[in-house]
């Protein structure tokens, strides 16, 4: 379906249906740069674009959209003013909507690959081309404590905005974690810190951005179905301490080569932490801080897998920068329970321990769990972001078994091929009853796909979800073996 149409500004919505459902009526194209100089386009409708688009129009910005796959029911959504858009363009209606921009606003998801960038190549006028996060940035009257990294972040950002706050600091979570920091730069007169989780897919078309912190985790493949090669990846992720000053913090993890080989590049002042090294680290089975004063002990963590200490020096070393107390930081610690979705235990079924970990979407972050874990029925595969799954071999001493899943079940069971037993289940509830038929007693099932979820769901949350739901129908018949938790 591809088509132009404007937002009527007398009740749009069913004209809209009907354009957009006819392959719309094409409107004379008009010469937009006479008609105004602050022509942007936002790229992009999801939540992000949405609330760029809409702070556009609170400035009285003309705007353009384009989106390859516009629901109706967000065009119905839209504010009923003069945007136009377009959806699912054609070359020719992509330069018709380019005429007079002078900003692109582009959404995450949104690829350097797309075909609006070719076509910017060949054109004379060359509008500044930026991310929802600079966009915000922008805009933004409030210090930004930045998050990036492969793995960790949303956990880490949660983490630093709880420490803020138990601290009596007012700050608000923003960016991936799933509030647009364009809303949240929108209210955030009333706060202190904007603490932001950062992708690279953000961080590639910034220009200006410069958080006042910066913390960067680590740095493992991952998007290469997005980014051209791992070099873009991280230079993509670099971006977070390219624009620092000396009066800004740039928080680094010693275990981490690259990141550690990329920190003097960025003027900041630089604070660091790891398992054994850095300014936060573990000693003696406590997280320390600087001059060995302590933090927390292990012990007193729900739960201590080597990335999860790795998260909560992060965490620390960041919210004390921007003003969080000791005490605080070890209050939310000690009562952390992890996100859901990220080894979450759902139940336990004939002595054996069911834990979700579906937001596990690279095989990284299935190695970072099964660090922790031994004797593990993995369930593993889904859709593939281009990564090499051939590392999942480095797991395999801790697998009695492997169910594989989804489009890269291949891929899984090549990886694993010296496991002996290895199952291919068609949907969860097939992989579900083929791991508990592999699992004994003291071990543990583990959704850990190292793949997104789209091939089979909408979101890693529902594969989580499904997973539950069939971990649960066994405990319902399995009365007496069950100590499961939500
Ligand atoms: P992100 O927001 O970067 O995707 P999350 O906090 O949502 O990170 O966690 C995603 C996955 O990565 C989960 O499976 C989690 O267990 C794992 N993970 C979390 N922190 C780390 C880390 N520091 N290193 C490796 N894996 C991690």
């Amino acid at each position: 379906m591809t088509g132009r149409t404007d937002i009527s500004p007398f009740g749009g919505g069913k004209e809209l249906n009907h354009a957009l459902g006819d392959g719309a009526e094409m409107k004379q194209s008009s010469n937009a740069a006479s008609l105004s100089p602050k022509r942007v386009m936002v790229v992009g409708l999801g939540a992000s674009g949405r609330a760029v688009l809409s702070r556009l129009l609170s400035e009285h910005r003309e705007v353009v959209v384009i989106d390859d796959s516009l629901q109706s029911s967000i065009v119905e959504a839209m504010p009923s003013k003069g945007v136009e858009v377009y959806v699912h363009p054609t070359p020719e209606e992509l330069s018709t909507a380019l005429e007079g921009v002078s900003e692109i606003v582009v959404s995450p998801g949104v690829p350097p690959r797309h075909p609006l960038f070719d076509l910017l190549n060949k054109v004379d006028s060359q509008p500044e081309v930026i991310s929802e996060l600079e966009f915000a940035y922008r805009r933004s009257n409030v210090p930004i404590l930045a998050v990036t990294g492969s793995n960790g972040k949303t956990t880490v950002t949660t983490l630093i905005d709880e420490m803020l706050r138990a601290s009596g600091i007012a700050s608000l979570a923003a960016g991936n974690i799933g509030y647009p920091a364009t809303s949240a730069v929108a209210e955030s007169s009333t706060f202190d810190w904007l603490v932001c989780e950062v992708s690279s897919f953000q961080l590639y078309f910034t220009r200006s951005f410069r958080p006042a912190i910066a913390v960067w985790l680590n740095v493992t493949a991952d998007h290469l179905d997005w980014h051209t090669d791992m070099d873009e990846y991280v230079a993509a992720k670099a971006r977070v301490w390219a624009n620092q000053g000396t009066s800004d913090v740039a928080v680094a993890n010693t275990d981490d080569p690259v990141v550690m080989a990329h920190l003097p590049r960025g003027k900041g002042r630089c604070v660091t932490f790891g398992l054994t090294e850095g300014d936060y680290h573990v000693d003696e089975g406590f997280l320390v801080g600087p001059g060995r004063g302590r933090i927390v002990a292990i012990e007193d963590l729900k739960r201590g897998f080597p990335h999860d200490l790795s998260n909560a020096l992060a965490a620390t070393a960041a919210a004390v920068e921007a003003g969080a107390s000791l005490s605080a930081a070890r209050e939310v610690l000690i009562h952390f329970e992890g996100l859901p979705h990220r080894l979450q235990l759902v139940g336990v079924v004939d002595g054996v321990e069911y834990l979700d970990d579906s937001k596990a979407t690279t095989p990284s972050a299935v190695l970072a769990a099964l660090q922790g874990l031994d004797s593990v029925v993995l369930i593993a595969g889904g859709r593939n972001k281009g990564l090499d799954m051939g590392v999942l071999a480095e797991g395999a001493s801790k697998l009695r078994a492997v169910v594989a899943i989804g489009e890269a079940a291949p891929e899984v069971c090549q990886a694993l091929s010296t496991i002996q037993c290895i199952g291919h289940a068609q949907n969860m509830k097939e992989a579900v009853e083929l791991a508990k038929h592999f699992a004994r007693p003291g071990d543990k099932v583990l959704l850990s796909p190292g793949c997104a979820s789209y091939d089979w769901y909408s979101s890693y949350a529902e594969r989580g979800d499904d997973f539950a739901r069939c971990v649960r129908s066994h405990m319902t018949t399995n009365k007496g073996g069950v100590r499961g938790r939500s």
